[in-house]
């Protein structure tokens, strides 16, 4: 038995996981469509090779013919697969931004977005598995979820939930001042009024939904880590820094190259935060950046951090070249790290407190591990706070969460236009209705699910 499905397609490895993240895509049009995406040796086309087999190419925009990503494509024909439909399954390295990349394309190309747990829910409907094996599969997913993650997107996703209750209690006012109107239909003029307001109001809630997609768009920060670079004199405990860091979380594994052979150069994901970690001790051991490559270059290399780690030391007391660090990061965002704390305090705090007054402040013993944990605190809030990025922009990093956000912005784009135009202020009603269930699906609110939807919207996203 199996049933008619349309072709779905997902991210099918868990966020900010790894470097590898595969973008599924299963039904019957898996095949055609990944051959207007894929580009392998020669001519080669996936529908026409062989079952169960990997093939190596690029991914390019079929608009433009511009590669997004090289990648290695599986292609597994039905019923031999886990849906039992014909599976396209592309492996890409670039993390995640450029997954997201390919995942808009397939879905440009016909694909619709995955529903969390649908490609279960297929198995299940297709009589792959049973539910207790569709559990199980819900039960490894859950395992193999990084909590620290987890809890960052949940932030992430909370300042994005917040927005979107923001813009759909403002699509309720319009609406509401519509039905107003209408009933007072005494003045003559209430349909062009009522339709000036509608687009007004309608152009504001589209300015907010292009901006969050915009700073989806934003690749910077998840492709390449924030660049965070860590200075201070020699001794104060710069290396040791980057090395609990490392440590401590998740090293990313990236194909970004150094852009500098003489500097130490890692990435770590903080709290869900991917940092590109600077440590510029190793341009030279004993004197520090300043010194070494003088104030001009140093100044321009620092300039395009979008992190600053200034590292003190709580044993010695603050010296010029203390002093001259913070003059040449100021207006930076900068953490101040007061390192070496198991020592005697010699350095004037209240002094340090001065100096770092538009900064944040923690204090570490790095020898005893201590006070990392509020420094990751501190680079996770300044990052998800916003201040380290796009003024107070949520940053939607969520492919589900983009696509609906693009379905919200036609529907805000309809209601718009058909305003223009002066069509019937119930047809725009209705435009504005459906903007309003659309962003209602980001937060979860207008799906009425059946109890099936309902435990198979339990898995994550791309299963
Ligand atoms: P860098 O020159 O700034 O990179 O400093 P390092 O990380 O190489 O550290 C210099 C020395 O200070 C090393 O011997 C470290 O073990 C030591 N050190 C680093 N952090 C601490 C700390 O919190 N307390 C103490 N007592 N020593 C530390
Ligand atoms: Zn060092």
């Amino acid at each position: 038995m199996r049933v008619e499905f349309d072709t779905i397609a997902a991210i099918s490895t868990p966020m900010g996981e790894g470097a590898i993240a595969i973008v599924r895509l299963s039904g019957d049009e898996s095949f055609s469509i990944a051959d207007r995406v894929f580009r392998g040796m020669g001519d080669k086309q996936l529908q026409a090779v062989p079952s169960h087999t990997i093939h190596y190419g690029h991914i390019v925009d079929p608009a433009t013919e511009t590669i997004v990503e090289e990648v290695m494509v599986s292609v597994m024909r039905g019923p031999k697969t886990f849906t039992r439909e014909d599976v396209i399954e592309i492996n890409c390295h670039g993390g995640l931004v450029t997954v997201n990349r390919v995942l808009q394309l397939v879905l440009r190309q016909g694909a619709r977005l995955a529903e969390p747990g649908e490609f279960t829910k297929r198995a299940f409907l297709n009589g792959r598995i049973d539910l207790s094996q569709a559990e199980a599969v819900m039960d490894l997913i859950r395992a193999k979820t990084d909590r620290a993650m987890n809890v960052a997107m949940g932030q992430m996703e909370g300042k994005l939930s917040k927005l979107v209750k923001l813009l759909r209690q403002e699509i309720l006012e319009i609406l509401a001042q519509v039905e107003v109107n209408i009933d007072y239909p005494e003045y003559d003029d209430v349909e062009e009024m009522t339709l000036k307001v509608m687009m007004e109001k309608s152009t504001y809630v589209r300015g907010q939904i292009e901006k969050l997609l915009e700073t989806s768009e934003q690749g910077k920060i998840l492709r390449e880590g924030l660049s965070t670079v860590i200075v201070g004199r020699p001794n104060v405990g710069k290396s040791s820094l980057l090395n609990s860091l490392v440590h401590e979380n998740k090293a990313i594994v990236t194909d970004v190259p150094g852009t500098t052979r003489d500097v130490i150069e890692e990435y770590v994901n903080v709290r869900g935060v991917p940092l590109r970690l600077v440590d510029t001790a190793g341009i030279r051991e004993t004197e520090d950046i300043v010194e070494r490559i003088g104030v001009e270059r140093s100044r321009k290399v620092l300039k395009d951090a979008d992190l600053i780690l200034l590292v003190l030391n709580h044993s010695e007391p603050l010296l010029e070249e203390d002093r001259r660090l913070f003059e040449t990061v100021n207006g930076m965002d900068v953490i101040v790290i007061v390192n070496k704390t198991d020592l005697e305090r010699v350095i004037d705090m209240k002094e340090v407190q001065e100096l770092s007054a538009q900064h944040r402040l923690v204090t570490t013993s790095l020898l005893k591990e201590q006070g990392v944990d509020e420094l990751e605190e501190a680079i996770a809030s300044l990052f998800f706070e916003g201040s380290l990025e796009a003024g107070d922009m949520t940053y939607v990093s969520n492919s589900r969460h983009i696509a609906l956000l693009h379905l919200a912005l036609q529907a805000i784009e309809e209601a718009i236009q058909g305003a223009e135009i002066g069509t019937p202020v119930d047809m725009v009603q209705i435009d504005l209705r459906r903007t309003w269930e659309i962003l209602g699906e980001i937060i979860g609110d207008t799906v009425q699910e059946s109890l099936i939807d309902q435990l198979f919207s339990q898995f994550c996203l791309g299963k």
